[in-house]
């Protein structure tokens, strides 16, 4: 590769002595800022978009899957009690995941909008200081700590210093940039995904249609339930519209969900990266932005000359961005593993329960997603680099195996991973120590207070059999293949 030399410049600082420094303000991002200034950190949150909700919201997962006050607690349910309360979730998803059991899914669907707004007041009432459009684009290191983070905005570059880092970008980048060892940049770890094995998943996302006649579409679904009423769709449809050469979509099917105000929700784009393509190349990420947006005009214009009710539909919107599903995740002082997660394995260091099962996107486009966990611990050091004293991590961030990425990088486990780490970090600026060094029982105590749950031991044993009794009932989950 060629290169010119860069010249050595100064950099103004844009704040120093920050106790807490958040990078990305997905669910993450949003659990972690949230907590730490709750818990008397001063602190800052960098979002290189203009808004909260990272692919909540940019990606259009206006969505929380798996959400169980009897298992979470926390931010998470206080974000879901206001959305509830202000009447911002979509009819079909009541909330909580047990009044989802008789359905398939256990998602609740709002308003994105609404939830953007949400959180600005969130941050606010917290007191932390927010700085939009700005990407962090290098790490400050020195030794085994961080000093801070050089940030890039339309200002130019400028450095941002406190004492603790939690990267919440989704893909470790701060980590990966400061030189702490990662992993995840060959993809599949392993043999076990056969011709995957080195390869990423592909990008993703979902899209809006607005202006569905709702009542002729459902009356075509009920009609046709096999092909319609049920989330993956037009089996029949899309399987004979690629093989006619008229539809352009890796994908034989599509997940739409339907709503009564008109607009429907749309996953169909996917793009595949080749072996040797890496999700952060800028190159590889423009090329999939343009051909993601043709399939998504393929598959609306599919719909519209082949479905009832879609007769006078438009694209809405695509998303500001395509959804990085796999980047980098830190190594931490531990890694979860599989066997932890299907033996719902305690740890003394737990701060955090998953009741999500990994979901999978392959390369060829497949994707298997069947419910079989019941619920698990995610220890403190999963959070921890293992290389830098005051560098945590969050969400799909962590240190995790690829199976176990596949659960925790969702919405839930995320912020409330944030959560812990946002509260762990203020902790240790309290108590004078490094993140490393804290006293993982005061961190526990205090998401106890402040209402989240810590560890399985918490979950009472009813709950447990019940989640035990869904896994079985689940039988083979669904299945989207290419
Ligand atoms: C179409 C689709 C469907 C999905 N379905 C579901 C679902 O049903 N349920 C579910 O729970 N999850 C689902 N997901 C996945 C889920 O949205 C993500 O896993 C989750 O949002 C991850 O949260 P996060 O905070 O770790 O990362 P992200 O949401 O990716 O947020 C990371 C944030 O960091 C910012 N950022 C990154 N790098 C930098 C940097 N260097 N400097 C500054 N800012 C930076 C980004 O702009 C972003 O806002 C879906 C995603 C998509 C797109």
């Amino acid at each position: 590769m060629k290169t010119i030399q860069e010249s050595s410049r100064e950099v103004p600082l844009l704040c120093e002595e920050m106790d807490v420094i958040v990078i990305g303000g997905g669910a993450a991002g949003i659990g972690a800022a949230i907590s730490a200034a709750r818990n008397g950190a001063k602190t800052i949150i960098i979002e290189r978009f203009g808004f909260f909700g990272g692919s909540q919201t940019a990606a259009f997962d206006d969505s929380f899957a798996w959400v169980d006050d009897r298992i979470q607690g926390g931010i998470v349910q206080e974000i879901m009690d206001d959305i509830i309360a202000a009447g911002m979730n979509h009819k079909n998803s009541p909330g909580q995941v047990r009044d989802h059991w008789a359905n398939e899914f256990g998602s609740i669907f709002f308003d994105g909008e609404y939830y953007k707004y949400l959180v600005d007041n969130l941050m606010e009432k917290a007191g932390v200081k927010v700085v939009f459009h700005a990407l962090a684009a290098d790490a400050i290191v020195d030794g085994d700590s961080l000093k801070g983070v050089i940030i890039e905005s339309l200002e130019g570059r400028q450095a941002v210093l406190g004492k603790t880092i939690i990267d919440c970008t989704g893909i470790a980048h701060i980590a990966w940039k400061s030189g702490a060892s990662v992993t995840g940049e060959n993809g599949y770890p392993d043999n076990r995904f056969g011709p995957f094995e080195g390869m990423h998943m592909g990008l993703g996302y979902g899209f809006f249609v607005r202006n569905i006649d709702y009542h002729k579409f459902r009356e075509f679904a009920q009609a046709n339930p096999e092909q319609w009423d049920y989330w993956v769709k037009g089996k029949e449809l899309f399987t004979k519209a690629r093989a006619e050469g008229k539809l352009y979509s890796p994908r034989n099917s599509c997940l739409l969900t339907e709503y009564e105000d008109g607009r429907a929700w749309i996953i169909n784009p996917y793009y595949k990266l080749e072996k040797g393509q890496h999700p952060w190349q800028v190159e590889v990420v423009s090329h999939a932005e343009k051909d993601m947006r043709k399939q998504a005009w393929s598959c609306w214009e599919l719909l519209k000359d082949n479905v009832p009710g879609f007769e006078n539909s438009r694209i809405e919107q695509t998303p500001s961005c395509a959804l990085l599903r796999d980047g980098h995740r830190i190594v931490g002082e531990y890694t979860l593993k599989e066997e932890d997660m299907y033996g719902a394995r305690t740890f003394e260091d737990s701060v955090s329960i998953c009741n999500m099962p990994p979901d999978l996107f392959f390369p060829d486009g497949s994707h298997h997603f069947k419910f079989n966990v019941t619920p698990y611990d995610i220890p403190y050091r999963c959070l921890l680099s293992k290389d830098f004293d005051n560098l945590l991590a969050a969400g799909g961030t962590s240190s995790l195996d690829f199976i176990t990425w596949g659960a925790i990088r969702y919405c839930t486990p995320s912020l409330t991973t944030g959560q812990a780490a946002g509260a762990a970090a203020a902790i240790a600026v309290k108590d004078g120590v490094s993140p490393k060094d804290v006293d993982v029982r005061k961190v526990q105590r205090q998401l106890n207070n402040q209402g989240m749950l810590t560890t399985n031991k918490q979950v009472p044993p009813e709950v447990v059999a019940e989640y035990a009794r869904r896994a079985e009932e689940w039988g083979d989950g669904f299945k989207i293949s290419e």
